[in-house]
């Protein structure tokens, strides 16, 4: 019945923005940002960094139109299921990036901004890249590709018998990028490990490195900065393991409250779409001493928005019309 397809594809937009309006009158409205990189990079496939230049352009522009809350007065709101200040903000970033700490840290200072960033444990120190970054290094900038290569790991098979060209390490990149996504971390960078090897690219680039504890302590000195905790190694939670999950999110906040002396009771879910995290998950988190976590999918944050999946809105390298068109559903 194609006419019943139509008239809900229809009527969904309608419903998503009724909805949303119903949220922002009982409960304020709060757009939760994500960030992950501030750095002029030359090739970024994941579209996960932001100019320095239009990062200051962007937080003119909210700093100017909006309230931007600290990391403080938005869980006084949340917490409490109190009404949110109208057209309110939080700026969030994940992973550990070292520009966080080079070029996002200086601009929040320059104009006495909060942001609220979700540390990967695992990586900090590490000299490793990422791993979706170490994918890119190994299968889309390689100039020393293996003629042949035969690697397996966790039920994941990376193969192949001739020199294969552009397109065919895209697709495998693009291919494990799902899989490996899926992984516990230990199986994951095991088989990252034997691709490193084999494919003759063992040395992280500078531009892609996460903080180490030297510049984390630092960082997180910064009136500027709070932290909060993403597992040891980024894994999708909701694809491994009970246990796995529960070290994943145990650890990376030990680890964190050990290096920094202070308590973190802040969580974001990697990846956080609602394939990467369930119930359990949520359960976990909640039990492992966290007060909320952040999920990612847009929408608002308001006073009834669930402490364990409050949404957020991802931003891109947008200039300041097109970041200001990305927020307006959200804004009145
Ligand atoms: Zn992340």
């Amino acid at each position: 019945m194609p006419f019943v397809g139509e008239l809900k594809d229809r009527l969904w937009p309608l419903v998503k923005r009724g909805r949303l309006e119903r949220d922002r009158l009982l409960g304020g409205n709060c757009v939760v940002l994500l960030y992950h990189r501030v750095i002029d990079l030359e090739h970024d496939p994941q579209l996960l960094s932001v100019s320095p230049r239009r990062f200051d352009e962007q937080l003119v522009l909210i700093k100017e139109r909006y309230r931007v809350l600290s990391v403080e007065e938005f869980e006084h709101h949340l917490l409490n299921r109190k009404r949110f200040p109208k057209n309110s903000i939080l700026i969030t970033f994940d992973d550990g990036y070292a520009d966080n700490h080079v070029h996002a840290r200086p601009i929040l200072e320059k104009h006495g901004l909060q942001a609220l960033f979700f540390i990967a444990s695992g990586y900090i120190g590490s000299g490793r890249e990422y791993w979706w970054d170490e994918l890119e290094r190994l299968f889309l900038l390689n100039p020393q590709v293996p003629v042949q290569l035969d690697v397996e790991a966790g039920g994941v098979k990376v193969q192949w018998a001739s020199l294969p060209g552009r397109e065919l390490l895209r697709s495998h990149y693009e291919q494990l990028l799902v899989s490996l996504r899926a992984l516990p971390s230990g199986t994951r960078d095991g088989l990252l490990g034997a691709l490193r090897d084999r494919m003759s690219s063992p040395l992280a680039r500078p531009s892609h490195l996460p903080m180490d504890h030297a510049a984390l302590k630092a960082f997180a000195s910064s009136p500027s900065v709070v932290i909060g905790a993403h597992t040891v190694g980024h894994p999708s939670l909701g694809q491994i393991g009970e246990d796995e999950q529960r070290e994943e999110i145990t650890r990376s906040k030990r680890d964190l409250e050990e290096w920094l002396g202070m308590p973190i009771t802040r969580f974001a879910y990697p990846f956080g779409t609602p394939s990467d995290f369930t119930e359990r998950t949520m359960q976990i988190t909640r039990e492992a001493g966290f007060l909320h976590a952040a999920a990612n999918h847009p929408g608002i944050a308001h006073a009834r928005s669930p402490h364990f999946a409050y949404q957020r809105l991802l931003v891109r390298d947008w200039g300041g019309a097109e970041f200001l068109r990305h927020l307006s559903p959200y804004l009145w």
